[in-house]
């Protein structure tokens, strides 16, 4: 547990990771220790087509979890990888299912459905907007970045969604399978609730009570028509939204606090900083 510069309680919480009941280098418990050793309250371990239980490890919560992976490697065709947190059960899916039933099949056992690393499995707007019920989607995935490709951001995939009037939860994972020090403990969530109990950290999620990020802290509120991002001291400040030429960018050494006013034309408001060492966090959407 942490508390944030605000005075809210947070959790650290990994969402995506694999172990060596599919394709991670790492024992479920080795990966437990690996990320407990960094500070996690809770993790969820989604191995490709595994459901894995409820869990606890030496007081870190251990969320149940599955990565149900479909489409093979033509991505124009459709490729699609669900990550699917807090299940109670086997979600009654199999290989041959299409996107929306797998999503379906994971909500008849009461779990979220996310569309993992939408940029490395270039789904467009088009393709997750037919989609119905996302639960989530992540905006940045560190495998991706670090060993597998160069495509760990999705943000300008949210960007376009939002501007369509579409958002979901904007969740940072590891997605870690090799643990050779680079993909895992990077990128994860801060969610704002009292403990670290599934359903605590649930309800944060669905909530959007959270923020993703690479260790910086930050926080947007918004006063009428004003934006005001507070986050621990970093490098560059900027507001994303749809609207071509406003001025969104504030850089300089410790800054801590940015505002934006929007734009006549604005249809949503997120925000994002890079501290000094590059490590970046990220707020959910706003739709105006
Ligand atoms: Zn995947
Ligand atoms: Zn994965």
């Amino acid at each position: 547990m942490y508390i944030d510069i605000k005075g809210n309680k947070r959790q650290k919480v990994g969402l995506h990771m694999h172990t060596s009941v599919s394709d991670g280098k790492l024992s479920p418990e080795e990966t437990a220790r690996a990320y407990k050793s960094q500070g996690y309250d809770a993790i969820a371990i989604t191995d490709h087509w595994a459901f894995g239980e409820y869990g606890n490890f030496e007081g870190m919560t251990i969320i149940s979890g599955a990565e149900y992976n479909i489409g093979g490697h033509a991505t124009e065709i459709g490729v699609y990888h669900i990550l699917s947190l807090f299940m109670e059960r086997k979600p009654n899916i199999t290989r041959e299912d299409d996107a929306q039933r797998i999503i379906d099949g994971v909500h008849e056992v009461g779990g979220l459905a996310v569309l993992a690393h939408p940029a490395w499995s270039l789904n467009t707007p088009e393709m997750i907007m037919a989609l119905r019920d996302i639960d989530g989607t992540e905006i940045y995935n560190t495998v991706s970045a670090r060993m597998q490709s160069f495509r760990p951001d999705s943000s300008l995939i949210v960007d376009m969604l939002a501007g369509r009037g579409v958002t979901f939860p904007l969740l940072a994972t590891d997605d870690a399978h090799y643990y050779e020090g680079i993909d895992n403990g990077v990128s994860y969530i801060m969610a704002e609730c009292e403990s670290n109990s599934p359903e605590d950290i649930r309800r944060a999620i669905v909530e959007k009570r959270f923020y993703a990020t690479q260790g910086p802290e930050i926080i947007m509120t918004r006063e009428g028509n004003k934006f005001v991002v507070d986050c621990s001291p970093v490098s560059h400040i900027y507001f994303a939204s749809n609207a071509s030429w406003a001025r969104r960018a504030t850089h300089g050494e410790g800054l801590t606090h940015a505002e934006y006013t929007t734009h006549e034309d604005d249809r949503f408001v997120r925000a994002f900083v890079v501290d000094a060492e590059g490590r970046q966090a990220w707020t959910n959407v706003v739709l105006l």
